[in-house]
């Protein structure tokens, strides 16, 4: 770890695990008429602060960190009392309460570090991401955001200090503290890394690095060692949950590398991000799933050899904020593939005025990933062959112009059976073929790319 310091990094860091989730449970206990479930979760985060900095400091600095996360946690009471007395909260009451995990971490952090030698400094997130006012998620404004950030972290790290944020939390121009969206530290990081142009930004996580495909689904899932920051970007997007999908937006602004990494193995090499990737040795680089989807189908005879229709559906969209992950036309019906959560009565009602209107829930979109599969014949035939030999029933199928995945929509049931195939047939067979062929020196892969790629194995960083 020495080195790492050397190159003086900033350190942005998330809530403990299962904090934003424990805050998240007290606020709505609170507002549900609950207070006393809410304060014993309070307790109970408490407990597990006071714990951990015990663990990791000791002494005059444990007494004052200490009495930093009592008073924080106090005022946090407060606020649930004032959320259980109105009866309501509002998201701007939930972010005041949802910030309290990445300012204890972050206190707690920057503690442990100092008492190990570290000359490290807290900042607070709130004086240097600034974002609009969409709590719960809300959107950097990444000019001033960058302007802060420089002004406040330049010169603690001229002075060889290592700066200490909160990720996951900013506040509005006028100071009211918001976050990013849930996982949201991950884009902290990022946007961090690209305002100090940062050589690299590291994501330490708890699993191994970006995988071909989730290992709850599919156990022969393997590490990817590097990705292009544009297949990456379609994982995170359709179901990978190891990046929150806009942490890569500032990275490939300022072209910076993302290092994926797990803080159990700290010595393994994890997943970079970046633009440039080699080859991948196999035709995919990876198979996401995303499931909770539902799809809506709109039927009209007025579709045929008219114009104005597609606009018209997707103003209906527009209008209510609701947005599309997957869309298929033919003459006379377009469906259209959205996430389940999003309540979508009112703009079922508008597209009734369209035409004949079916909604489907229970679905998943299936995405492989690969942006080596442009102009290479035969691809989508074996991809659909494969799913078939599973068994499986295809509802939407859509090859984006980039050429980069190939995605459809299957019932939720079907996605391990057919996630499984599909690895089976285009990750696990190549491996063999692949041992095989070193062992020979004879091609008898039918993948034409396949020597080139076994000698572009990535280098690391
Ligand atoms: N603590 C926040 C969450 O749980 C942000 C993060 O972990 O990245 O969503
Ligand atoms: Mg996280």
């Amino acid at each position: 770890m020495a080195a790492a310091w050397e190159e003086r990094p900033v350190v942005v860091v998330s809530a403990m695990a299962g904090v934003t989730d424990s805050l998240l449970a007290m606020s709505s206990a609170a507002a549900s008429g609950s207070l006393p479930e809410a304060l014993k979760l309070l307790r109970k985060v408490r407990q597990r602060h006071v714990a951990v900095l015990s663990a990791l400091v000791s002494g005059p600095s444990e007494v004052a960190v200490r009495q930093e996360v009592q008073t924080l946690l106090d005022s946090t009471q407060d606020v649930l009392r004032g959320i259980s007395a109105l009866g309501e909260l509002t998201p701007r009451s939930t972010d005041n309460i949802l910030a309290v995990g990445e300012l204890l971490s972050s206190r707690i952090v920057s503690a442990a570090l100092a008492a190990r030698g570290i000359d490290a400094v807290l900042v607070d997130s709130r004086h240097c991401i600034v974002t609009d006012a969409s709590h719960t998620r809300a959107v950097p404004l990444f000019d001033r955001t960058g302007d802060r950030l420089r002004y406040h972290l330049k010169p603690l790290l001229q002075a060889n200090q290592v700066p200490v944020m909160g990720g996951f939390i900013g506040a509005t121009a006028e100071g009211v503290p918001t976050t990013l969206g849930r996982g949201g530290s991950d884009f902290s990081a990022a946007i961090v890394g690209a305002a100090l142009n940062a050589r690299r930004i590291e994501i330490w996580t708890d699993v191994e690095g970006m995988m071909t495909t989730d290992p709850r689904l599919c156990p022969r899932a393997q590490r990817i060692d590097v990705i292009g920051f544009d297949e990456a970007s379609e994982l995170a997007f359709f179901g990978a949950k190891v990046l929150h999908p806009a942490t890569l937006i500032p990275a490939v602004e300022k072209n910076i590398p993302v290092h994926v990494l797990n803080s159990r193995q700290p010595e393994s090499q994890g997943t970079c991000i970046r633009a440039r990737a080699p080859r991948s040795r196999t035709v995919f680089r990876a198979i996401a799933a995303k499931a909770g989807m539902k799809v809506i189908n709109v039927k009209s005879p007025r579709m045929l050899m008219a114009h104005g229709f597609l606009r018209a559906l997707f103003e209906a969209f527009d209008r209510h904020s609701c947005a599309a992950d997957l869309v298929s036309t033919s003459e006379v019906s377009v469906s259209v593939a959205l996430d389940s959560s999003r309540d979508v009565s009112a703009l079922v009602h508008d597209l009734r005025k369209l035409g004949e209107v079916e909604v489907e829930d229970g679905k998943a979109i299936i995405c492989l990933v690969g942006k080596h599969i442009r102009g290479r014949a035969g691809i989508a035939a074996s991809v659909f062959s494969t799913v078939a030999a599973a068994n499986v029933n295809v509802h939407m199928i859509s090859q984006g112009a980039s050429e980069i995945n190939i995605s459809f929509v299957v019932e939720e049931q079907d996605v391990p059976r057919a996630v499984q195939r599909l690895h089976r047939h285009f990750f696990e067979v190549t491996k063999v073929r692949r041992r095989a062929e070193t062992r020979s020196v004879i091609t008898r892969s039918p993948m034409p790319t396949f020597a080139a790629q076994a000698n572009a194995r990535p280098e690391a960083g």
